[in-house]
This record gives C-alpha cells, sequence and structure tokens, in this order.
C-alpha cells in the first residue's frame, strides 16, 4: 500500500469525500443498517443520483461464499470503480467482485477455478472505508471467500487488488457492541504478532507491529470497558491500521492457519479464532527466535497470554470452550489447520501432533 493514499476522515469529511469520487460509473458496497447507523442516506443519494452508471450492493454478508459472489454476478456488472464501507466482509466482498467480475453469470464452481487459476479482471481501483479497527484489509492485497459446503476457505490475492485508497473515519467504529470490538481489535493484535515473528519478517515490518501493539495493548481494554469513548476508538483503529500495514508485507503465520478450520467447521469469529492460539506460539516461538522486544510490550501486563486472558475473559473466556469445542474435536481442526502460505511462514516448524498439543492447551 502507498501510504500516501491513507487518510484519516472524520464522517463529515467522508461525505464530502464520498460526494467526490473519481467515478462514473461506481459500485458502492455499505449495507442498509449501516447507511442508517451512520446517517449516510443523503449523501448515498447524491453520489448514484449524480452518476447514472452507479450501482449499490446494500446487503454484504458476513464471510462472503462461493454462492454469494456467483449470485451478485448473475447479472453483468460494469463499474468503472468500487466503494466498500463496512467491516472486513464488506471490503473483502469489494475485492472478490474487483477480481472476478468478467465471469459472465458463473456457478460456484467456476468462481471457485478462477479463484484457483488466479483468473482475475483487470483491477479497478477501490476505495476501502473500514467500520471496525481489526481486518486491515483495507491496506491488504487479498481477500478471504468461504466455501460454506465444503468447509474450506479460499482467496483472491494480487497486488493489484490493493485499495487505490483507504480512508479510515474513526466515528464509524464508536459504540460498536462489544463482541464485535473484541473479535475485531484481537484479530489486530494478532496481525501485528504475526507480523513480528513472521519469516517474511524485516525491521521496518517489526516496528510497524511494535507500533501497533503498543497502542492495541493499552486501548482494546479501554474501548471494552466504555463502548462509547472517542479517545480509545481512535487509538484502535490507529492501532489496527499499522498492524495491518505490517502484515500487509509479511502475511500472517500460524495463528491464522489454525484459525481457518475453526470458522469453516465452527462458526468462530474471525479475531477469536486468530487469537486464541496466540499465547501458545508466542511460547513456542520465544524459544527458537528472538522476540525481545515483540515481548517487552506484553511484558507490563503479565505476558501475552496474561494479557489475551484479562482483555477477554470479563466478556468471553479466550478457550475453545467457550464456542462449544471439545477434545473430541481437536484431531478435525489440526487435520486442515496447515494452509500453505501460513503455516510454513511461521519460523518454528509445526507438525500435526505440535497443532494437537497448542489446541488442547487451550481447551
Ligand atoms: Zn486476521
Amino acid at each position: 500500500m502507498d501510504i500516501s493514499n491513507v487518510k484519516f476522515l472524520s464522517l463529515d469529511e467522508l461525505k464530502n469525500a464520498l460526494e467526490n469520487i473519481p467515478f462514473e460509473a461506481p459500485l458502492v458496497i455499505i449495507s442498509q443498517s449501516a447507511e442508517k447507523r451512520w446517517n449516510l442516506s443523503d449523501t448515498l443519494r447524491k453520489v448514484t443520483s449524480s452518476r447514472p452508471g452507479a450501482r449499490r450492493v446494500d446487503d454484504p454478508r458476513p464471510n462472503p461464499t462461493l454462492r454469494d459472489i456467483a449470485g451478485r454476478l448473475s447479472t453483468p456488472l460494469r463499474p468503472d470503480g468500487i466503494v466498500a464501507i463496512g467491516g472486513g466482509s464488506a471490503i473483502d466482498l469489494g475485492k472478490a467482485l474487483n477480481a472476478l467480475r468478467h465471469l459472465e453469470s458463473p456457478s460456484a464452481g467456476d468462481i471457485l477455478q478462477a479463484m484457483k487459476a488466479r483468473d482475475y479482471a483487470k483491477a479497478l481501483p477501490l476505495i476501502a472505508v473500514p467500520s471496525t479497527s481489526g481486518t486491515g484489509s483495507e491496506v491488504t492485497g487479498w481477500a478471504t471467500v468461504w466455501d460454506d459446503e465444503n468447509h474450506q476457505k479460499f482467496s483472491v490475492d494480487s497486488p493489484d487488488l490493493v485499495p487505490a485508497r483507504a480512508w479510515i473515519v474513526p466515528e464509524l467504529t464508536h459504540g460498536s457492541p462489544l463482541r464485535l470490538t473484541l473479535a475485531t481489535g484481537l484479530d489486530a493484535v494478532s496481525h501485528a504478532s504475526e507480523a513480528y515473528w513472521a519469516m517474511a519478517t524485516d525491521r521496518l515490518s517489526q516496528n510497524l507491529s511494535l507500533a501497533a501493539l503498543r497502542l492495541l495493548t493499552r486501548y482494546l481494554p479501554q474501548a471494552l470497558s466504555d463502548l462509547s469513548a472517542p479517545k480509545p476508538r481512535h487509538g484502535l483503529a490507529e492501532g489496527s491500521l499499522l498492524a495491518g500495514l505490517s502484515f500487509s508485507r509479511t502475511r500472517t503465520t500460524a495463528c491464522h492457519s489454525i484459525s481457518y478450520p475453526l470458522t469453516s467447521l465452527f462458526g468462530l469469529e474471525h479475531g477469536f479464532a486468530a487469537a486464541l492460539t496466540l499465547g501458545q506460539v508466542a511460547e513456542i516461538n520465544s524459544r527458537h527466535v528472538d522476540l525481545t522486544e515483540f515481548l517487552e510490550v506484553f511484558a507490563p501486563h503479565g505476558g501475552v497470554q496474561a494479557w489475551l486472558d484479562r482483555t477477554s475473559e470479563p466478556f468471553l473466556p479466550l478457550r475453545l470452550s467457550s464456542f462449544g469445542i471439545s477434545g473430541g474435536d481437536v484431531d478435525g481442526v489440526a487435520s486442515k489447520a496447515s494452509t500453505q502460505g501460513r503455516m510454513d511462514n511461521n519460523p518454528v516448524a509445526l507438525d500435526l501432533e505440535a497443532i494437537r498439543q497448542i489446541l488442547s492447551n487451550v481447551l
């Protein structure tokens, strides 16, 4: 991501920027409930009424699926730019439609085939406006698409899919519900942590990671204790962006790799699924690579696991049992936990037995 294209905006500045987007026929993705919550109806009306080619997707669903993408391409899309306002799922939907919009009335199978072959349309400029502080999707070039029938996770993934602009509007996160704030905040903590120790890391990525973690460890507990306080929300928005920038350079590692079957098999929110194993993986990695500066961020809180526990426990203990997962499920999760490009990006090789052990320790 070219960071000159990342801007922090107030809600009023966002409205003004939206009215002046440089597209004739934008595809605007924003849910009806989000439009109402942020009072954007007048703005969106102005955007579409002055641009006859504008189209709207007003029902983006959590975790876009193959069938979801196929359904949305059943009539041809001919935008000249995309605006995605919402959580990671809305932005991921924008990226997936950007990459696959050349397919005509595709089936779910056609979508999967194109993703596997990386058969993408020429990317259009996408403006990403995240409404949660966590996924980092506004600064990365990949998006997750789920196969809900076969419980698998796939991606579109190309440097061309990095949003042309990321507009960060902390006001959109004010008053976000507790569970969403916790899950997305933990996702950002996982991104920054995994960027720090990834095989693909470097000093710039590590410095971005440390800056992110200092903000996130401080402001996530504050945001959770007062959901409407603005200052912690701004801190989380900044921390989440820095985490996104750090892992956009490195990608993720073992924690995210293990998270995918937890989400596809048991429906865990992505952030919980990623953070569940963070303390365990940090502990294993710290025995083999130098994590001194990373651990120093968590030291005042008693360590990584202690911070995770103290932050999550009053609301939801960060354990598999909180999500109805028991010892009998461990083998099934472990057998699907090694995603290429994620697990092999962890600085310590984790075999099936090591993954089983990690999961058993967080039951
Ligand atoms: Zn994530």
